[in-house]
């Protein structure tokens, strides 16, 4: 039996665990029980958080990358050596099955890995100026302290995402994870300062009062970098606050993925990929398939066959063995969720299975699928984040293409065709930072992550990550 890792409750400032007022409280929203309290800081105790990193940036900035990278390995052999305590943590506070989350902490770690060997690549260049009197050297330096403000959905990853990257290009970080899953951040706390990571390069705090800790820090002219994953609604506020100081930004935000089933598809692999993107982490990802948009030719078959594999699957206790789908993060999720199918339904879209909440213990909703869905419902211009498939049939993949694209956000899309040719047109035209061409999942630390148009800014992972914390100096030589 995996057990838990035994926790520090406390904020992470400086290197050492500080604050006994564990108050905020962490939820299993398998059972409803609580799981821990943790400590609830203060506008204060951030701002002490922040001054630890900025005393430690200009001896971390200066540390060797070799010996940056030689810390990050550390972490990633850790976390593989932890894998199944990270796992069960994971589980236990955000819902997703076990074997789920072991492959998130397969994933989060692997940050850690391609960072480190990132870190030793950070570039530069020695031109001749065209005059040829003059030479252009340009060098690659740490933008900085970082604040890393994370969501719940991917508890360890999200973090690694941010944080290895940083510590890679010279960076301090404080992190502030989400309050409904802090438990994974303040595990990774421990990890890191057992890796070997120096005081001060990476601090924690958990608060109830995301806004009244992290907005101080965006005004406080020792922060030079905000990292943000989360909403598009919580992410255009802090860049409205990021604006006042023309601080550097890198923001994560919400999804509306097209899942589009061209008349070429193989139905075999069609039908497996929407189960992979609409489905990992109970549809609660930004990446989750959020409309499915199929010719008209394969539209019944696809249903019927989609329909077949999510009634099959068990809903359960993400520790229970066999469970394939966990619970929603808490009882808002389950609302929010319930609400959109039912306004679907009231404006005649058919449920084909699913379409309900089940009973607590607990906060779960059925795997769902539905057609007929008017274009104008709700659901589908809105971001789901649960397990609902609505499916819509299209006559010509112009028309598909449209409606594809009729949407702000600009996250991924996906899209399944044999026909080479016209499946990779649709996918360069599609409106979105990343495509899955026949794959239904593509996140990939080697990879950059990252969206367009209200879908964000900037890319973590892939050779862009480590750019996202690195400013270019020029040096102008004379000869
Ligand atoms: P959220 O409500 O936007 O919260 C994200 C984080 O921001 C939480 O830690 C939250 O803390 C904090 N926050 C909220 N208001 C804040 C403020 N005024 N100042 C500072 N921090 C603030 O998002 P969520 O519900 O946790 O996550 C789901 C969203 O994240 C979805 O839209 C999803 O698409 C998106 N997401 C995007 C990506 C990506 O890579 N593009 C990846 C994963 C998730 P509190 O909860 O305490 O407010």
């Amino acid at each position: 039996m995996t057990t838990l890792l035994d926790l520090p409750s406390g904020h992470y400032i400086g290197g050492e665990w500080t604050g006994d007022r564990a108050t905020l409280t962490v939820e299993n929203p398998a059972t409803g029980a609580i799981l821990a309290r943790v400590a609830d800081a203060d506008a204060e105790i951030g701002r002490s958080a922040l001054a630890a990193a900025v005393a430690a940036q200009e001896h971390w900035a200066q540390t060797s990358p070799r010996a940056r990278a030689d810390l990050l390995m550390n972490v990633f052999d850790l976390l593989h050596e932890r894998a199944g305590q990270f796992a069960a943590l994971i589980t236990a506070e955000m819902g997703k099955p076990f074997a789920e989350a072991r492959g998130e902490v397969a994933y989060g770690a692997e940050f850690f890995r391609w960072f480190a060997e990132e870190s030793v690549r950070s570039g530069g260049a020695y031109r001749v100026a065209p005059s040829g009197t003059r030479r252009i050297v340009t060098m690659k330096q740490p933008v900085g302290p970082v604040l890393a403000i994370t969501p719940w959905n991917f508890p360890l990853a999200m973090g690694a995402r941010k944080i290895a990257p940083a510590l890679a290009a010279g960076c301090t970080v404080v992190v502030k994870p989400a309050p409904q899953t802090p438990l994974t951040t303040l595990a990774l706390m421990a990890l890191l300062d057992e890796a070997g990571v120096p005081a001060g390069v990476v601090n924690c705090v958990t608060t109830s009062d995301a806004a009244g800790v992290c907005g101080p820090l965006i005004a406080d002219p020792g922060l030079r970098k905000l990292t943000f994953t989360g909403s598009t609604a919580v992410g255009r506020t802090l860049l409205a606050q990021a604006s006042q100081r023309v601080l550097r930004t890198s923001m994560e935000l919400g999804g509306n993925a097209p899942f589009v089933v061209l008349a070429s598809a193989d139905l075999d692999k069609a039908v497996a990929g929407a189960v992979e993107a609409k489905m990992r982490n109970s549809g609660e990802a930004c990446t989750a398939a959020n409309r499915f948009l199929v010719h008209y030719s394969l539209a019944d078959e696809f249903a019927d066959r989609l329909t077949a594999q999510l009634s099959a699957l068990r809903v359960g206790d993400g520790m229970a063995p066999g469970t394939q789908v966990g619970p929603l993060i808490d009882a808002n999720a389950v609302a929010s969720v319930e609400k959109l199918v039912d306004e679907a339904v009231q404006r005649g879209a058919r449920v084909r299975t699913g379409g309900h909440r089940r009973p607590g213990p607990g906060y779960f909703f059925e795997p769902t699928v539905l057609t007929d869905v008017p274009a104008d419902a709700r659901i589908l211009h809105s971001e789901i984040f649960g397990p609902v498939a609505p499916i819509r049939s299209f006559t010509t993949t112009a028309a598909a293409l449209a409606e594809a694209n009729a949407t702000t956000a600009g996250l991924i899309g996906y899209v399944y065709g044999e026909n080479l040719g016209e499946t990779l047109t649709f996918a360069e035209n599609l409106h979105t930072g990343m495509v899955g061409v026949n794959a239904g999942i593509v996140s990939d630390p080697a990879a950059p992550f990252g969206g367009v148009k209200e879908s964000g800014l900037g890319r973590e992972g892939g050779r862009e990550g480590l750019d996202e914390y690195l400013e270019t100096k020029y040096l102008g030589l004379a000869l």
